[in-house]
C-alpha cells in the first residue's frame, strides 16, 4: 500500500481546522433561534460562500456534543439547534410552527409528587396562539 504520511497530517490538519473554522459563527446564528442545519447553512454561506454543507452539518454536532449547542428532536424528525443549552420548556405555534422558550420557573405543575425534583426534562406544548 503507498501511503504518504506526511499528507495524511496535512489532510487531518485541514479537516480539524474546517470542522472548528465555522463555530463562532454557527453560535451566532443560533443565537436565540431553533434551527435546523439547512438554516444554519443557508444564513452562514452569506459570509463564507465556500463552506460545504458537509462540514456544517460536522460543525454543529460537533458544537452539540461540546453543549454549546442543544440539539432538539422533534416528533416530526427534523432536528433543531439552538444556544439556550438549559432545561427549558418549548412552546409551538401550530400555524407558523415557531419555537418559542418558555423557563420552568414561569409554568406551575400541581400534581407533581412531594420532593420531586426535576433532572431533565424535554417538554413541548404545541398549540393554536387565540
Ligand atoms: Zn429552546
Amino acid at each position: 500500500m503507498n501511503q504518504n504520511p506526511y499528507s495524511y497530517k496535512v489532510l487531518l490538519i485541514w479537516t480539524l481546522m474546517k470542522t472548528h473554522y465555522y463555530s463562532d459563527k454557527i453560535i451566532e446564528i443560533c443565537s436565540h433561534k431553533h434551527l435546523v442545519v439547512d438554516d444554519i447553512y443557508n444564513e452562514l454561506i452569506k459570509d463564507y460562500p465556500e463552506a460545504g454543507k458537509s462540514s456544517i452539518y460536522r460543525n454543529v454536532e460537533e458544537l452539540s456534543k461540546k453543549w454549546l449547542l442543544k440539539k432538539l428532536i422533534w416528533v416530526w424528525k427534523k432536528t433543531y439547534f439552538e444556544t439556550n443549552i438549559w432545561d427549558h420548556i418549548h412552546i409551538i405555534d401550530e400555524k407558523t410552527w415557531e419555537i418559542f422558550d418558555l423557563d420552568l420557573k414561569d409554568i406551575n405543575i400541581p400534581n407533581l409528587p412531594k420532593n420531586f425534583k426535576i433532572n431533565s426534562m424535554d417538554i413541548k406544548l404545541i398549540w393554536e396562539f387565540g
